[in-house]
């Protein structure tokens, strides 16, 4: 893509009143729009990398036997009304028409809505497991809506449901999520923790947090610096300091972003919505579910917290909005034929092709906007018949010849 052709641009003032990295860097790089307090615009850079994500994400569900499908974000108050949650205070309530009173929400969370779309095909032990996810806005009026992406009141998440014929058969598909949870975070450049956290009514056990260490985190944890068990402190006896109650190990405390959340629901959104089956015997029973969820936006200002210097960030290639960012300096030619090869052989690259900015800026908004590795086309370099390159999180630049681009490419990014 051609920086000449994305209608953003890059600015050199941080925004008032954010404090948080993943607020200012993806804000002046013009990854993000903030449009009210906890509300963005994904602008064209920043969308690219919520697609990344959302990409990993897919991939680690269907993988897992889950398939993908949309619910609608306009909820009529019989679902929350039949579980005792509409009058949950993150709830965003809307009046229809004449109506004196909201008789709608907008979805804060899916479970209601996916229990009762299941018990229209659920009926016999034999329709059982399967599990679906969605990738899907949430709405929450989050009092303090703050840091960016990390606290939003309109955020992307991907959400999973299962449906299972036994609390065995949903723990043993519960660790699968785990283990795909795990991977997706790691794909993202991200160290999840899994962490132990607590249940509720609507929850068979604990529930389990995938938690990232940070300092901006609203979350504190207690983590074994030798096992890496876990507990959210809401639920922990431990201090800082204290003996691991698995290994005998050193626990740390630490300020951490909760990124995802998987729940062991068992029975209680089934009994709400009929949602039952016949085993064998012809006996009834509820469907045991469980539901999983991601904050995809989440995982991007985290990111960017994990991973940022003085100059801007630093994304890792797997959900970087390119890998590669081409900059022309007085060598438009040279430059537009190495974009163009790269373009018609499907390699995705950000090409600075601006006429009239200094290559100071031009290295400025390279380093601001973080892509993995950068690629100076000039005549200096042109006179070896070379590119300059230089990776984002190191200082050495090399020369590399441009008949030898593909394969220090391949090796070295
Ligand atoms: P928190 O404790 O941070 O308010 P939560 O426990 O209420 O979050 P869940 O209902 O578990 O959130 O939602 C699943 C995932 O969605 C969370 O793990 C988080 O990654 C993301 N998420 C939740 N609330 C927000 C928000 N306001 N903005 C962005 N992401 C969010
Ligand atoms: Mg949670």
């Amino acid at each position: 893509m051609r920086i000449s052709k994305i209608f953003t641009k890059t600015q050199k003032i941080s925004p008032r009143d954010e404090e948080s990295a993943n607020a200012i860097y993806l804000e002046r790089g013009g990854f993000i729009y903030k449009n009210s307090a906890g509300v963005y615009t994904y602008l064209p850079l920043g969308w690219r990398v919520i697609e990344k994500i959302s990409a990993i994400i897919r991939e680690e569900m269907n993988s897992i036997g889950a398939t993908e499908m949309f619910m609608p974000a306009l909820h009529d108050k019989k679902y929350l009304s039949a579980t005792g949650r509409w009058d949950i205070d993150v709830v965003f309530k809307v009046i229809s028409g004449s109506d004196k009173e909201p008789n709608f929400n907008i979805s804060w969370t899916h479970e209601e809505i996916a229990a009762e779309i299941a018990s229209r095909y659920v009926s016999s032990y034999k329709d059982l497991p399967f599990s679906f996810y969605q990738i899907q806005t949430k709405f929450r009026n989050e009092p303090r809506a703050k840091s960016g992406l990390l606290r939003g009141r309109e955020f992307l998440m991907k959400d999973l449901y299962s449906f299972h014929t036994s609390q065995e058969d949903l723990f043993s598909y519960y660790e699968k999520t785990r283990e795909a949870y795990q991977k997706i975070f790691s794909r993202c450049g991200l160290k999840s923790i899994y962490t132990v956290a607590a249940g509720g009514d609507f929850t068979v056990s604990n529930t389990h947090e995938f938690q990232v260490i940070a300092p901006i985190g609203e979350d504190t944890i207690f983590v074994c610096s030798k096992c890496d068990y876990a507990e959210n402190n809401e639920i922990s006896k431990f201090k800082d300091g204290s003996e691991c109650s698995q290994c005998g190990g050193k626990i740390i405390e630490s300020k951490s972003i909760e990124v995802g959340n998987i729940f062991p629901l068992g029975t209680k959104y089934s009994d709400a919505f009929n949602l039952n089956f016949k085993d064998e015997k012809g006996e009834k029973h509820p469907v045991v579910m469980g539901s999983y969820g991601i904050g995809i936006s989440r995982v991007m200002g985290a990111v960017v917290e994990v991973y940022h210097d003085e100059k801007g960030i630093m994304w890792p290639k797997n959900i970087a909005p390119f890998p590669l960012h081409l900059i022309g300096l007085n060598a438009k030619e040279a430059a537009d034929k190495i974009y163009d090869d790269f373009v018609a052989e499907g390699v995705e690259l950000l090409y600075d092709d601006r006429g009239n900015v200094s290559a100071g800026e031009k290295f400025a908004d390279a380093d601001l906007i973080g892509i993995p590795m950068r690629l100076v086309v000039s005549e200096k370099t042109l006179k070896e018949h070379a590119v300059e390159i230089k990776k984002r999180d190191g200082n050495k630049t090399e020369m590399v010849a441009i008949s030898d681009l593909r394969s220090y490419i391949n090796k070295n990014l």
